[in-house]
């Protein structure tokens, strides 16, 4: 393994040895390739660049006690990837190649897989796009599908902790029948400025409210919400929600925890009835919130200056599973390596 001071890193980007890429052309997708070229040798009419044709995930291996490294719900991440390629029309990459090359690129890389106790792991960066060149607005007919890994930080370094959001209104991440439920890049760059004024601001993030109304809870930032109240969890449903595997699997949680599970539009006056609330993805697990502000109308949700008890026992339990500390009872882990 490599000597790096693992617990300092950041979510950035650091080069590893190894990428792999599978190109389609011709209808059909090609061989695997190893790389260890960090760029793409891209034409410049590619519809990636013009028209947005362009997918990717987000995941992690994780250094588990036991001595093994984990991926969790890889196929949750590769039938979301499917979802993503017919809602912006691109080929779609079976499971089996997607969790092929998933654990190719890890095993290439096992030297940057931080060690368990720093609490750091390795990003896992699936990317689709289009490569084809194409002046008119149409699908490509050739595309790129490569993975790359890049260690990245403990989220909480001083141990989990609440942080403060606040709803904007002058900006949208998606509409209501837009792309908001695939994870494609222009939802990010639509989110950018909302996400810099939030920061600017001193919150963690911006939160979203449903772009037609303005009524409705929609997400926080790149993180779906949930709320807890009458040992009930709550997270919102909308057409612009991009569907959360960490969410997805809290639902389980909450349930075998013994937590009822509503999946419903959630109004923005609900959120004074919470006890707890949190943002969750893969990046942090749970991202408690401490308070959520309405600046245009004044008003301050408050959720405890620290996470609260089902918080943290939703994140333990998830942890837990991902690090092979919990039994895993749904089989939602992979070991990458023994
Ligand atoms: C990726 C993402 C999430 C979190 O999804 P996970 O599968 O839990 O990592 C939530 N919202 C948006 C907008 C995202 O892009």
């Amino acid at each position: 393994m490599k000597e790096l001071d693992w617990a300092n890193l950041s979510f950035g980007y650091m080069k590893t040895d190894y990428n792999v890429r599978c190109n389609y052309r011709d209808g059909k997708w090609g061989e695997i390739e190893v790389s260890s070229d960090e760029y793409l040798n891209l034409h410049m009419a590619a519809t990636c660049l013009h028209y947005g044709q362009e997918a990717f995930e987000g995941m992690k291996a994780y250094r588990c006690p036991d001595g093994k490294v984990r991926v969790f719900r890889m196929d949750e991440n590769a039938a979301r990837l499917q979802s993503t390629c017919r809602g912006i029309m691109m080929p779609e990459v079976s499971t089996e190649l997607f969790e092929e090359m998933v654990k190719k690129v890890v095993r290439l890389n096992q030297e940057y897989i931080p060690t368990y106790e720093s609490g750091a792991t390795l990003y896992i960066r699936p990317l689709l796009i289009g490569t084809s060149a194409q002046v008119g607005v149409h699908p490509a007919s050739e595309y790129c599908f490569l993975i790359f890994v890049t260690p990245v930080g403990p989220y909480f370094k001083g141990g989990f902790a609440s942080n403060p959001y606040v709803i904007v209104r002058d900006y949208d991440r998606a509409a209501p029948l837009g792309t908001g439920t695939y994870k494609v890049g222009g939802n990010y760059a639509a989110s950018l400025k909302a996400n810099a004024i939030a920061h600017e601001k001193g919150y963690a993030s911006e939160f979203y409210l449903d772009s037609k109304e303005k009524k409705y809870v929609d997400e926080c930032g790149a993180a779906n919400f949930f709320g807890i109240k009458n040992n009930t969890y709550v997270t919102p449903k909308s057409t612009s929600i991009l569907p959360s595997i960490t969410n997805k699997s809290l639902m389980q949680i909450a349930e075998d925890l013994g937590l009822k599970v509503e999946r419903r539009p959630v109004p923005e006056e609900e959120l004074d009835t919470f006890e707890e609330a949190g943002a969750c993805g893969t990046a942090a697990v749970i991202s408690p919130i401490s308070y959520l502000d309405d600046l245009d109308t004044g008003k301050r949700y408050n959720f405890g200056e620290k996470p609260g008890p089902w918080s943290k026992k939703l994140y333990d339990t998830l942890r837990g599973i991902q690090y092979g500390t919990i039994e895993d009872k749904h089989g939602w882990t992979t070991v990458v390596i023994e």
